[in-house]
């Protein structure tokens, strides 16, 4: 084990009784305060026990689960991993994995996201070498349990992360199964950012006792992003974003499609007009979405048009803008999207395309996010074409009712 000297201490989290190596580790990364969901979680993680934490991506919950393992971890050449943290897509296992890296407590310490798509020899020959922390995606993770090539049984330390979103995906078996190879005798953590019965039943079952906290706000937060929508007939959506693209000019953004087949045929027509464009969806080889992730957070890529599977775990602070080309399915997803940008207090813009039927489904989001989004327009740009012959007098348009249960009703725009 290296024993670092500290300079300049990280000074927040002195009072979390880290290690030396950890601080150091902090100081490096130039991290100097917790987030509320690392002041709240480190101190009973590192009791030992067991803790289920409600928070969204973006608040630091990463190193919140990383830093106790990291900092009771010595290097005593142990074979196999001692910790094991299982993610729902294969960008979120990276940027764990990297996070793990970047706030090793030692040069010595290893740690190797494995997920579909990526070859099982290069997998194979790292985990060969030994490594602290496998990272990764639950469908992958029990290939190599099945092959023989991975093996759980020194696992004393495991993280559940997106525990909702990898029910959603349909998870549950292969966590379970993985669950199970590990010894009972173990610290499990599950973080979520909702805890719906699912996820609670998965607790009760893998889980001793834990320790619940909770920094999931009421309502999402989405404060300090800028929302607007604009109406728009489906074929009048392309050039709507170009003149967008043009007016916000924004530093990078991610345009959300429904499908792949939209992302790819969006991709194609933007990237004739406009620059620093890329594409990424679940159909995409693995070592290509690597390699542009790795561009879009370097900031080489300004527009990347995303499918909701990848676009959601993605963590880069330079994000501007989320437009949501096609506007998602449920109102939950909304705030997953719109949560890429406005980044540990960053300032954002989420700007939505409803098409002219899609009025209910704007009204869910507005209940959810509890607030109402603004209608935005391009001056001498007519994004659609209006249904209905101008009336004599315009019709009321019922407005929701926020902060109590709302009856459902359509609305016309
Ligand atoms: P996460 O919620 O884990 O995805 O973290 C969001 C971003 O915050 C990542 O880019 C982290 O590197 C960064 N981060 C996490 N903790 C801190 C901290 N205490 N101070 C500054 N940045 C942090």
């Amino acid at each position: 084990m290296t024993t670092a000297t500290l300079q300049e201490p990280a000074a927040g989290f002195q009072a979390l009784s880290l290690s030396p190596p950890i601080l150091a580790a902090l100081n490096r990364a130039q991290y100097f305060q917790p987030t509320p969901i690392q002041a709240a979680l480190i101190p009973h993680a590192l009791t030992g026990r067991d803790v289920i934490g409600q928070a969204q991506t973006g608040t630091g919950k990463t190193a919140a689960f990383l830093l106790p393992f990291m900092n009771a971890w010595h290097d005593t050449s142990e074979p196999g991993p001692q910790a094991v943290v299982l993610a729902p897509t294969r960008e979120l296992v990276v940027q764990v994995a990297q996070e793990a890296t970047k706030l090793a407590p030692s040069k010595q310490f290893r740690a190797l996201a494995i997920y579909g798509g990526q070859r099982f020899r290069e997998q194979l020959i790292e985990l060969k070498r030994g490594v602290n922390l496998v990272v990764g995606t639950p469908g992958r993770v029990l290939d190599h349990l099945g092959r023989g090539t991975l093996q759980l049984g020194r696992v004393r330390y495991a993280v559940l992360d997106e525990a909702d979103r990898m029910l959603d995906i349909g998870f549950r078996p292969d966590i379970e199964r993985i669950l199970r190879h590990c010894p009972q005798q173990r610290q499990t953590l599950l973080l979520s950012a909702t805890l719906p019965d699912a996820v609670l039943r998965l607790a009760q079952r893998y889980m001793h006792e834990p320790h619940h906290i909770n920094l999931s706000p009421e309502k999402p937060a989405v404060d300090s992003i800028r929302q607007s929508y604009f109406t728009v007939d489906e074929d009048r959506k392309f050039d709507l974003l170009l003149r967008v693209i043009d007016r916000e000019n924004p530093r990078q953004c991610i345009i959300f499609c429904q499908r792949k087949r939209t992302a790819d045929l969006l991709y194609r027509d933007l990237r004739e007009q406009r620059k620093r464009v890329a594409t990424m969806h679940g159909d995409l080889a693995q070592p290509i979405r690597d390699r542009i992730m790795q561009y879009f957070r370097d900031g080489k890529i300004v527009c990347l048009v995303a499918t909701d599977v990848v676009g959601r775990g993605i963590d880069v602070t330079g994000i501007s803008h989320i437009i949501n080309y096609d506007l998602p399915e449920d109102a939950d997803n909304y705030i997953h999207r719109i949560g890429r940008t406005g980044r540990m207090g960053k300032d954002g813009v989420a700007i939505s395309f409803v098409t002219p039927e899609e009025g209910e489904r704007l009204t869910q989001i507005e209940i959810c996010v509890n607030m109402v989004i603004r209608q935005d327009q391009i001056e001498g740009f007519e994004s659609f074409r209006p249904r209905v012959k101008v009336q004599e007098e315009a019709p009321k348009r019922a407005a929701p009712v926020f902060g109590r249960p709302v009856k459902r009703y359509s609305r016309r725009l």
